[in-house]
Order: C-alpha cells, then sequence, then structure tokens
C-alpha cells in the first residue's frame, strides 16, 4: 500500500481544488455561517496511530454522528430491548421524513433517522432529567475519545431549538402513538443538544475506535461494547448511517458510515482503522459531498472497502 500520509495529503489537495463543494446546512441557521473551503480527515489505526491532514483539528459540529454514539449507550443500557422502540431497517427516506411513522404506527426505521434518535434518547433517559442525561451522553463521549475538553456548543443547540419544528412534528407525532416516555420537550432538548457536540476529525476518528476493535478500544484496553454489539452498530452504519443515501455510500465507499449535516462523517475498516472526514458542504440528501469523495477515494487506494478490493 502507499504511504497514508502521501495519500490523505493528495485527499486534502484535491478537496481544496474542487470548485463544487456542495451547500452548507442551512435550515439550522448557526451551520449557514460556517466557511465551505475547511476540510479535515484523520485516520486512527487500530494500533492507535494517528494520521490527518488538512483542517482535522478544526472543531466542527458533528451532528447525527452523535446518533452513533447515544444508539451505543441505549444498546449498552437496553440491549435488544432497544429494538421494541425503533426499527434496524434502512428508511430510503430523507433524515427528517415523517412519513414512514404514520405508516408503521410512530416506530421509526432506525436509530440513525431523526425519529429513529429521538426515540433513543427517549429510552436513554428512563425518566432521568435532561441535564442528567445530557450530562452522560457527554461524559461517554469524552470517555471514548478520551478528551475532557469535548464541548456542546449551545449556540449551535439554541440555533436547532428555534428552528427543530421538524423534529418536534416527529417526536410530537410519536407520543401520539404512545411511542416515548419522556416529556416530550425534554426528549427535544436532550436530541438537539447531544446533535450540537463540538468535535474535531482527530478526537472523532479517536472516539470510534471501538468499532474497529470489536468494541474494545485498543489505546486503553476498556470495553466499551460487547463484540456482538459493537459489530452490529457498524451494521447499523453500513445500512442506515447515509440516510437516503447508504445504498450509494455502500456502494461508493463501502465501509460503515455516519454522516452529519455539519459536514461529517465517521467510516470504520474492522480490524484496521476509524476515520473522520469533515467538508462543511452538503450534497442533495445532506451528506458531506466531498467528504464522501475523500472516502472513495481513500478506500480504493487503500484496498480498504469491507467488499474486497
Ligand atoms: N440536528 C439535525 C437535525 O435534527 C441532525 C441532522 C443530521 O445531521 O443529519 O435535523
Amino acid at each position: 500500500m502507499e504511504e497514508l500520509q502521501t495519500i490523505l495529503d493528495d485527499i486534502v489537495t484535491a478537496a481544496r481544488a474542487e470548485p463544487d463543494k456542495g451547500q452548507v446546512a442551512s435550515y439550522i441557521p448557526q451551520l449557514a455561517n460556517i466557511d465551505p473551503d475547511q476540510f479535515g480527515i484523520a485516520v486512527c489505526l487500530a494500533g492507535g496511530e494517528l494520521v490527518c491532514a488538512g483542517d482535522a483539528d478544526t472543531l466542527f459540529s458533528i451532528q447525527s454522528i452523535s446518533k452513533v454514539f447515544t444508539t451505543t449507550i441505549a444498546l449498552g443500557k437496553l440491549g435488544d430491548t432497544l429494538w421494541q422502540r425503533v426499527g434496524r431497517e434502512p428508511s430510503g427516506d430523507p433524515f427528517n421524513s415523517i412519513i414512514q411513522l404514520e405508516h408503521e404506527n410512530g416506530k421509526p426505521r432506525n436509530p440513525f433517522i431523526n425519529a429513529g434518535a429521538i426515540a433513543v434518547v427517549d429510552a436513554i433517559m428512563q425518566g432521568r432529567q435532561p441535564k442528567e442525561t445530557l450530562a452522560e451522553i457527554l461524559a461517554f463521549i469524552r470517555w471514548i475519545a478520551n478528551d475532557e475538553a469535548i464541548y456542546i456548543d449551545d449556540k449551535v443547540a439554541r440555533s436547532e431549538v428555534l428552528t427543530g419544528d421538524r423534529n418536534a412534528a416527529l417526536a410530537h407525532f410519536m407520543a401520539s402513538c404512545g411511542r416515548l416516555s419522556n416529556n416530550v420537550d425534554k426528549v427535544l432538548g436532550v436530541y438537539f443538544h447531544h446533535c450540537s457536540v463540538a468535535m474535531s476529525c482527530v478526537q472523532l476518528a479517536r472516539a470510534a475506535q471501538f468499532l474497529v476493535s470489536d468494541g474494545v478500544d485498543l489505546s486503553t484496553g476498556a470495553r466499551v461494547l460487547s463484540t456482538q454489539r459493537a459489530r452490529r452498530i457498524n451494521s447499523l452504519m453500513m445500512m442506515c448511517g447515509h440516510y437516503d443515501g447508504s445504498g450509494e455510500f455502500a456502494y461508493r465507499v463501502g465501509l460503515p458510515g455516519k454522516s452529519g449535516v455539519g459536514g461529517g462523517i465517521i467510516a470504520v475498516v474492522p480490524d484496521v482503522a476509524s476515520i473522520a472526514v469533515w467538508s462543511p458542504g452538503l450534497d442533495k440528501i445532506g451528506n458531506s459531498r466531498l467528504g464522501t469523495r475523500a472516502l472513495e477515494t481513500l478506500t480504493r487506494r487503500t484496498g480498504w472497502s469491507v467488499f474486497g478490493r
């Protein structure tokens, strides 16, 4: 294989030269102000070695990438009973779609669409206050990233609260079907805040390490999740991690991955590496345009796709 650093440097050079970087998310006003010309990538190898290029240390809004972490917490807490509240099938619909909910009696298709992530928050809360639940989620992310400095960007969270009518509609619809056990506004508050965690590519690649090595964080030796559940999170990312673009991502990149409308994507090469890439411009579906292209180049040049070289 070529030198990984060379591949990442080439990817950054190509991204910087690309005139069409996609559109930054504008439905969350605080994200509309982000400079689309930034690009970062970090790869954390199974042995712990970190290779990065571009703006890999710049913080950005992780948005739906946080759903991987909340789903991990929920699986750890509830085990397979989680699947009574949320399914594990790809939706084939946009991330904030309400259509399926009505057809399927308020049960979201999977934990990575907005409705599913709201159901996951409800499962994690277990009657506690939003502050306690958020503290638990943040502590978990800090633990797996091995970085106590990670924080929730309150400006982004407020921006989401003020413009969150669609998510509120999803949550109220689920509540009307008897699917939520906690107060709807409290559940939404936790959801908006966990989407607003700020992290860099380096921190995200580090945080996804446990998915590379069967649930164990090899740098600390800590078991984050059972082997079987880590495998299941990876399969959910493969099938549902990019909303109605999940098939396209599997076709082009061939790795379990999860995107967020902040322009970040994490991807996992089982037994080999975790990857985080960030480019704020999105495609029509809401996945990072150049981030996806970067991962496509990376798997082509390294042979890392899980579907073969
Ligand atoms: N907080 C965003 C929302 O609720 C997350 C969407 C995403 O990253 O895909 O719309």
